[in-house]
């Protein structure tokens, strides 16, 4: 078994290399892996980034300066490539969610989305019916196309190991047909703050912030806890926090060891993403709330009294 690891371009935006060992952790234990990249968005720096347990070989692809490759431009390298692996594995992020179906359907091969657990490899877990059932699904034919919820993967190792193969490719500067033009980028700046998909800790605001208007009491907790900041939808939708900060069934799937909601009621769909959390905190006025009932702790105040007195606790030194 031989594994094409295809790592979302954006991670190099906000470097961190949790997620790619998460993506790395999760088909390592199965076969030797490579990993795709544009040397572009991925530069050499110096070695720093191969030294994954089972990672064999880089494959990086040159393409003449261009940085923004269109989907189309990845879904026919991959092809490309394809012939030569058992599975193709991307983050179940925008980026494969958009080029690996893509690629399963060029090459008529099965395509599995949002896999939590590997059982065989060729046997799957995924969460079905908004994560109150989990699907386990056999995939015939390779390579099978897969994206993953890496929050539920181990991360790799780092290792001492010898210097992978590193295979350079030149790509001629492929037309998207798609008739789509890419006209601006905007990276999301996280700061220093870990990222969601993978923290130990994460705080979440939800429509209870609307008053607000803002998010400023979620950051300043996550802050202060060295935690994540999530978001429900609806405080997407009423644009408190970036859609990259949504949590749930159409976000991110998240098993942190502490998850606190507050102002969020608890809809299915954002339950759906927060399955895996080892301790859940809830605060809401309103104890009816469905976050309040499957919370270890729930705690019934205003967010905008509680929140402050939390952060002034946890900023006052031990008597
Ligand atoms: C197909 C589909 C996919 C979806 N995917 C997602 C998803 O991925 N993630 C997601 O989150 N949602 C998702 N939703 C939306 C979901 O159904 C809910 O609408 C959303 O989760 C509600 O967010 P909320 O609980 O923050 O907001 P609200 O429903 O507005 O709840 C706000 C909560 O804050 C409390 N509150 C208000 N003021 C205060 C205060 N001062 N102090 C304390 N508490 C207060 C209220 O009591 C209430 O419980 C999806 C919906 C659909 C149909």
């Amino acid at each position: 078994m031989k594994t094409l690891i295809v790592p979302d371009p954006t991670w190099q935006e906000n470097p961190t290399d949790e997620q790619l060992a998460r993506l790395v952790g999760a088909m390592a234990p199965w076969g030797e892996c490579a990993l795709l990249v544009a040397a572009e968005t991925w530069p050499d720096d110096g070695g720093s980034r191969i030294e994954w347990a089972g990672v064999t070989e880089w494959i990086v692809v040159e393409q003449g300066g261009v940085t923004d490759w269109p989907a189309a431009n990845w879904v026919r390298r991959i092809v490309s490539l394809a012939g030569d692996f058992s599975h193709i594995v991307a983050a179940a992020s925008t980026f494969g969610s958009t080029v690996l179906p893509q690629v399963a359907a060029r090459l008529d091969r099965a395509m599995v989305t949002g896999v939590q657990r590997i059982q065989s490899p060729d046997t799957f877990v995924r969460p079905v019916l908004a994560g109150n059932g989990l699907a386990t699904i056999r995939a015939t034919g390779q390579p099978v196309c897969l994206t993953l919820h890496l929050a539920g993967f181990a991360p790799a190792a780092r290792i001492n190991q010898p210097t992978p193969r590193i295979r350079h490719l030149t790509a001629p500067l492929l037309v998207d047909g798609s008739g789509a033009r890419l006209l601006a980028r905007t990276p999301i700046v996280r700061g220093q703050r870990p990222d969601l998909a993978s923290a130990r800790v994460v705080v979440a605001g939800g429509g209870g912030l609307a008053k607000a208007g803002h998010f400023a009491l979620i950051e300043a907790l996550a802050d202060t806890l060295g935690a994540a900041v999530g978001a429900s939808r609806a405080a997407v939708d009423a644009e408190l926090a970036p859609t990259a900060w949504q949590i749930g069934q159409t976000g991110h799937i998240i098993a942190p060891d502490l998850y606190i909601g507050i102002g969020i009621s608890g809809a299915i769909q954002h339950l759906a993403g927060i399955k895996g959390a080892k301790t859940i905190v809830a605060i809401n006025h309103d104890p009816s709330a469905p976050l309040m009932r499957v919370a270890d702790f729930a705690l019934e105040a205003d967010l905008y009294e509680a929140v402050p007195a939390l952060i002034r606790a946890l900023k006052t030194p031990p008597p």
